[in-house]
């Protein structure tokens, strides 16, 4: 009983163990088997001390011996999370693919969660947000799409890298524990692919991301097949912001309205670039009589 009290008052104290066990795991690893960096793909010569776990766990996170309240408790617990995930990403990086690991964090834009450039002050409106106003209430990332980042999840979703799953779901899990509650949600839809493009890819990338939730949060599931994908479209990399609404115009249909109908949606995609995609969900979501959509993404363009 006392056990069990004095691992529920300290839960960064389970930091220390995890760390101790991967770091023992990293020696044989790398005696044994060099892996390749997962941005990079160039040979990982040994694993450096690990960045996101010094940073955020300092000395006084690490147990000092007093207990902690329920938000203390509540803030560890995603801190811990956020760094489980950051830490298992790094592992997976080499040294100068890691520097491109940037937190989104505010001031942002309080509608389409474009980080500004000036890091004082509070959350504001963008000026594309003005002058364009989204059909979602907001969106968040939990990292910026820098250029190496963008290698990452190309290595993810093209070529099959679905080992970086489990991090990548981990830390969409942090931003969302970081920005929303988990009551703030009724359901959660990833955005759908073309079934033409799903059997291409073979998995739809936002759903599996989010496979690694049940692990932390079994209140939130995802739903497949509610929101779908009707027309395939050209890819939208290379199109400017108004040929991605073009592209993307009617191509997503709600395949059960009443699954829909009145609730808050969380919109969930691998990466937010211009949000064209996700505000024309957000548009036939709303259309079938949403409440409100918001978005959550793995990355954020700057
Ligand atoms: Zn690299
Ligand atoms: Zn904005």
């Amino acid at each position: 009983m006392r056990e069990e009290r004095f691992k529920i008052e300290r839960p960064p104290r389970l930091a220390f163990p995890v760390i101790t066990g991967w770091r023992i795991l990293d020696v044989f690893r790398n005696a044994l088997l060099p892996s390749r960096c997962a941005g990079c793909n160039c040979w990982i010569p040994a694993v450096d001390p690990p960045r996101a776990f010094l940073q955020r766990i300092g000395p006084g996170a690490a147990g000092d011996g007093k207990s902690a309240d329920a938000g203390q408790i509540q803030d560890a617990a995603e801190t811990s999370l956020q760094d489980t995930g950051l830490l298992r990403l790094e592992a997976m990086l080499c040294g100068s693919c890691r520097k491109h690991l940037v937190l989104a964090e505010p001031p942002l834009c309080k509608v389409c969660g474009k980080m500004f450039k000036g890091r004082q002050g509070p959350d504001h409106r963008c000026g594309d947000c003005i002058r364009q106003p989204k059909q979602f209430t907001s969106a968040r990332s939990a990292v910026l799409y820098t250029p190496g980042f963008r290698e990452v999840v190309h290595r993810y979703k093209y070529r099959g890298k679905i080992q970086l799953a489990g991090p990548l779901g981990e830390i969409l899990l942090a931003a969302f524990l970081r920005f929303w509650a988990s009551g703030d949600m009724d359901v959660i839809l990833p955005v759908p692919l073309h079934p033409k493009r799903f059997r291409q890819r073979g998995f739809n990338q936002a759903y599996l991301l989010m496979q690694h939730w049940k692990h932390f949060e079994s209140s939130l599931a995802a739903t497949s097949r509610v929101l779908v994908k009707t027309r395939a479209t050209a890819p939208q990399t290379g199109l400017g912001k108004a040929q991605r609404r073009r592209n993307i115009r009617n191509a997503f249909a709600v395949l059960r309205p009443e699954a829909v109908r009145s609730r808050r949606i969380l919109l969930v995609d691998d990466v937010y670039t211009t949000g064209a995609t996700v505000n024309e969900c957000a548009r036939v979501l709303l259309k079938s009589g949403a409440e409100q959509v918001n978005v959550l993404t793995v990355a954020r363009a700057v």
